[in-house]
């Protein structure tokens, strides 16, 4: 039983990191693929209703094309736009804390496998494997 069982937990683990590197590589793909979108396309997209916001200072503007052109025309609303820009910055930030917490709770998750595993070196890669493809994922 004890065995199965732990060969279930490594089965699982090598399935969850499988999955962890295809998203990874499809990340890295689409990173590659993405354009930079400037602040003269944003107004675009926004002119053209593809955004909800202005990219400039975050008001809700009318779906239309003529007024979202005049509020572009008219925003020029120093703190407002700094706002924006800072609501904009924490919510990246917000974000990009929770995955990282995401990650550290993976990580404990699998060395505490490990653990139960009985640490033996040859379950040593499944922790290893992740955080080497972690690193090079950042880099
Ligand atoms: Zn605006």
């Amino acid at each position: 039983m004890e065995k199965e069982y732990r060969q279930e937990i490594r089965r699982k683990q090598e399935k969850q990191l499988k999955e962890k590197e295809q998203l990874a590589e499809r990340a890295r793909r689409a990173k590659s693929r993405q354009v930079v979108i400037g602040p003269q396309g944003k107004n675009k997209l926004f002119v053209l209703n593809l955004l909800d916001n202005c990219p400039q200072c975050g008001e809700e503007v009318e779906s239309s094309q003529e007024l979202r052109e005049g509020h572009l025309a008219s925003c020029n609303d120093k703190s407002k736009i700094a706002a924006y820009a800072r609501q904009l910055k924490e919510e990246k930030e917000k974000s990009e804390k929770k995955r990282k917490l995401k990650e550290a709770q993976d990580e404990v998750q699998n060395a505490q496998s490990w653990d139960y595993l009985g640490g033996r070196t040859t379950d040593l890669w499944l922790v290893c494997h992740q955080i080497m493809s972690l690193v090079t994922y950042f880099l």
